[in-house]
């Protein structure tokens, strides 16, 4: 690839039309497909070899628990150990590689997995139960990241000059820290996963990728397609392994320069914190780039339209689930349309089923595992104690990991399910008697990720855009579903640190800028300098 010319335009991905008859038989076949391959072991991937461990983590269907969908090898450290070599010996090749060839990967990694959208999206919706178009979804954002980073990749590969000063030159680039340690969450465990990876690759970076231990054998995927690519030995290893047997391993060890995490405030903080110190032997300050949790609100103002709005505070918040960092669990509404909408608002989510993700006759599905199915039937206990349940949802009695779509009334920002991320379909109801105090209950959290308001007011909405911090603000539509390029995605305060997933400035997290200056008046030179003089 010679220049950005040889690439046509970003757009992204198009979803799929559910209308057709062959999109329905391709997500059937598919699910079935998997069904097929079950109680496969997926082994690690170092230094272009796979590498079998006796520890194995299995990973299982959330709607039906007993349904073992294959076994992953776990790293120990020194798994970790070596995967770090093989990352340190390939960084040099991979760092003086253009970034136009580097770019090239990419966009064939884009082109396979284009072709294998739908078996991608059968993954997800056994592994970690995506309904079909959410899982559509987040196969196709990966392909977008591996477009939009490309591209990116190819702009910030021009050196350029700055001042313009006689007599001398300043050339300006970009060069790759060094081996980045990538560890992602389950909830879009292809699109988070392919996005931080390919970042890192594309910059010149080599990597150690974990994904999350829910979510591995969608996270072996990246290991079957850079394969098929031909990407270079050791630039790419996969190292997924138990947090507490590797976890701070990785994090602590001296030659890892780039953190990039994505997943909750607890472990990132922590990451944080440890990235800190500097161990023996280390050349770099860790760079860490941690994108994590939200408490969401969405602003019901006292004129807004309630046709639109409901569908979309309710898809906001019980989409996959509410297992969106991005999801909608406040809805802050004005007096004066209260009563009204609360009532239309429960009407509507009676409407929506849940049961398992592969019947597209359910809306909604079972929660990621166990762990998560009591952490929120925790909250919703605590929740039920510090407002008034208004719905809660029938759910399947056969095992899955379920939880009722439940909405709480009566929630003020004091009480702890306005404050702490729940991260399922937990929805809490907070009355304001103003525009000011929606915005003033809107930011009284320490998150700051993605908020929505439904205004029919310019000056409500101005005011909105100037006091309501959130990293991702939405007007008038869904706070969930961030589009690569046109919406750069991640928040600041206790969400993260202020990167923007998919956006122009996302890459030079993961380079150094340099600048070399040179005197050009200076006479003399020796052209063909000869080595025995
Ligand atoms: P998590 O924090 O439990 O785990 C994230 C990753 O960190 C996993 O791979 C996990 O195995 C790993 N990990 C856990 N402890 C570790 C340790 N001590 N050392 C090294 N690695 C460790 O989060 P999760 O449950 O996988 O994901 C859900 C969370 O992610 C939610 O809080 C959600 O809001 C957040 N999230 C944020 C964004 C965003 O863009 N801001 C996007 C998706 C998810």
């Amino acid at each position: 690839m010679d220049s950005n010319k040889r690439l046509p335009p970003f757009v992204n991905e198009p979803m799929a039309d559910y209308t057709k008859k062959e999109v329905s038989e391709a997500f059937i076949k598919a699910i079935s497909a998997v069904r097929k391959n079950l109680s496969k072991v997926y082994p690690l991937f170092i230094n272009g070899k796979e590498i079998i461990t006796s520890d194995r983590l299995p990973s299982v269907n959330p709607a039906n628990p007993k349904e073992i969908l294959g076994y992953v090898c776990q790293a120990g450290t020194e798994e970790v150990e070596s995967g770090i070599a093989a990352a340190k010996q390939s960084l040099p090749a991979w760092r003086n590689c253009s970034p136009e060839k580097r770019a090239e990967y990419l966009i064939k990694t884009a082109a396979i997995l284009r072709r294998r959208i739908f078996d991608l999206s059968a993954l997800e919706i056994l592994e970690v139960g995506k309904q079909w178009d959410q899982a559509y979804a987040d196969v196709a954002e990966a392909i977008d990241f591996l477009e939009y980073y490309a591209r990116e990749m190819i702009r910030y590969g021009k050196p350029f000059i700055t001042g313009n000063k006689l007599g001398e030159e300043n050339l300006n680039f970009y060069e790759s820290k060094g081996i980045a340690a990538i560890i992602t969450p389950w909830n879009f465990p292809l699109a988070i996963s392919m996005g931080m990876v390919s970042a890192a690759i594309v910059a010149g970076n080599t990597v150690v990728f974990k994904p999350s231990g829910l979510s591995s054998i969608i996270g072996y995927q990246l290991v079957s397609v850079f394969i098929e690519v031909g990407l270079p030995h050791g630039v790419f290893n996969f190292i997924p392994g138990r947090s507490g047997v590797m976890g701070d391993f990785l994090i602590d060890h001296p030659d890892i320069s780039i953190i990039g995490f994505t997943g909750s405030v607890g472990t990132g903080l922590r990451i944080i914190e440890r990235a800190a110190k500097v161990h023996h032997g280390q050349a770099n300050v860790k760079k860490v780039i941690c994108e994590m949790g939200g408490k969401n609100a969405i602003i019901i103002d006292d004129d807004e339209n309630m046709d639109e709005a409901i569908p979309h505070v309710l898809y906001s918040a019980f989409g996959f689930q509410g297992e969106k960092c991005s999801a909608c669990s406040r809805v802050i509404i004005l007096d004066a349309v209260y009563d009204a909408f609360v009532e239309r608002l429960v009407n509507a989510a009676m409407a929506y089923k849940v049961g398992p993700a592969e019947n597209p006759a359910f809306s909604f599905g079972a929660v990621i595992d166990e762990n998560a199915q009591k952490n929120i039937n925790e909250y919703i206990r605590i929740g039920k104690h510090e407002g008034n349940l208004l719905y809660e949802s029938p759910i399947p009695n056969d095992g899955g990991y379920y939880i009722p779509l439940t909405i709480i009334e009566g929630i003020k920002p004091e009480h702890r399910i306005a404050q702490e991320e729940i991260f399922g379909p937990v929805l809490a109801v907070m009355r304001v008697k103003d525009y000011d105090q929606a915005i003033e209950w809107a930011n009284s959290t320490r998150f700051a990720l993605t908020g929505g308001v439904f205004s029919r007011s310019p000056e409500h909405i101005e005011k909105a855009r100037r006091e309501f911090r959130v990293g991702n603000l939405y007007i008038n539509r869904n706070n969930t579903g961030a589009m690569v390029e046109r919406q750069p995605f991640g928040g600041f305060g206790m969400s993260g640190t202020g990167t923007k997933a998919g956006g122009p400035d996302y890459l030079l997290h993961f380079m150094d800028p340099r600048v070399i200056t040179e005197n050009t008046m200076r006479r003399g030179f020796t052209p063909n300098r000869k080595k025995d003089m």
